[in-house]
């Protein structure tokens, strides 16, 4: 997270831990201690590679809520860090797609991603900024066709709404349960959000690597009581909260996603209920349009409490 506020959309920013020493929340953001570097072409996906993955890499596709334009500008317009946030979406180890919602394609044009080498897609529920049926289509058709279909997960309730093609291979999650992609170990854990009208359970990530565990918790507001015992004891080394109401006080939008009171106030019962290492990555997704200051003005807000605020091409390497 170096470099002035301007940057090069082509280029991907990386904070990393590594087995060499975490880096502190407030060095990663304010003394450049944590590296940044150029992104690594994504690589051959290895369909058969089921060895535990010992690293994991975040990259965040999407940091914004639903409020922001459907619409992500295009490698060849400069625009400034987060200026304009995409809908939420990370890609894990390049090829676990967590959301695909309007604005994923274009992101990935951004930050030189091919959607060809993303194996599954996860699911977190069906509000309509996290599930682009016309986008998991031209995900799915440009698979290699000698590799299989791909692979999309989710309620069993929400893949109803996932299209049906030869080209996915649709895998029900079940709360709690966890299921193998790619040498990584992810359970579906219940999120604190409600899709009006259906009967689906929305879902927050938990992604587990041979060394590594991160949960990816967008959208959700108070963890339920299933989910904080299911992460009691994991010893997190990262969490991407949902910070959609900022420090908006009064805000009904509290009873579906956070605002910054409530993630301040569970990441110290986290801490203490040994769920979150204390040297954990906090980082910030979901980020609303008028509910927030501009980037910038966030990060030198936030950065010293150690709460990182994500953006579009931010990779965090865990390893
Ligand atoms: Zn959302
Ligand atoms: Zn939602």
């Amino acid at each position: 997270m170096t470099g002035g506020n301007k940057s090069n959309p082509s280029r991907r920013d990386f904070l990393a831990i590594t087995s060499m020493g975490a880096a502190s929340l407030a060095a990663a953001g304010l003394s450049g201690s944590a590296h940044a570097q150029e992104g690594k072409p994504q690589g051959e996906s290895k369909e058969a590679d089921s060895s535990p993955s010992k690293q994991l890499e975040l990259l965040f596709l999407g940091t914004g809520a639903a409020n922001w334009p459907r619409k992500y500008p295009f490698k060849d317009k400069k625009h400034s860090r987060a200026e304009v946030r995409a809908m939420s979406s990370i890609l894990v180890n390049g090829k676990v797609l967590i959301d695909c919602g309007p604005t994923v394609l274009d992101v990935m044009k951004c930050y030189e991603v091919n959607p060809a080498g993303i194996t599954d897609i996860l699911l977190t529920h069906t509000h309509s900024d996290h599930l682009h049926s016309g986008n998991i289509m031209t995900i799915a058709n440009s698979r290699d066709a000698g590799l299989g279909p791909l692979k999309f997960w989710g309620d069993p309730e929400a893949l109803k709404k996932v299209p049906d093609s030869d080209r996915i291979e649709k895998r029900p999650v079940e709360v709690g349960k966890s299921f193998q992609v790619h040498g990584l170990e992810m359970t579906g854990l219940a999120a604190n959000h409600h899709v009006h009208g259906s009967k689906e359970q929305c879902l927050i990530y938990l992604i587990e690597g041979a060394k590594r565990r991160a949960l990816y918790a967008t959208d959700t507001a108070w963890l339920p009581t299933s989910t904080w015992l299911h992460i009691k004891n994991k010893k997190l080394d990262a969490i991407i909260w949902d910070a959609t109401v900022g420090e908006g006080k009064g805000d009904s939008r509290v009873f579906s996603h956070n605002d910054l009171a409530m993630i301040r106030h569970m990441n110290q019962s986290l801490v203490k209920g040994k769920a979150l290492k204390p040297d954990a990555k906090i980082i910030l997704t979901h980020i609303a349009d008028r509910l927030h200051p501009p980037h910038d003005v966030l990060e030198k807000k936030l950065l010293p409490e150690g709460l990182i605020p994500a953006y579009e091409g931010m990779s965090v390497v865990l390893g």
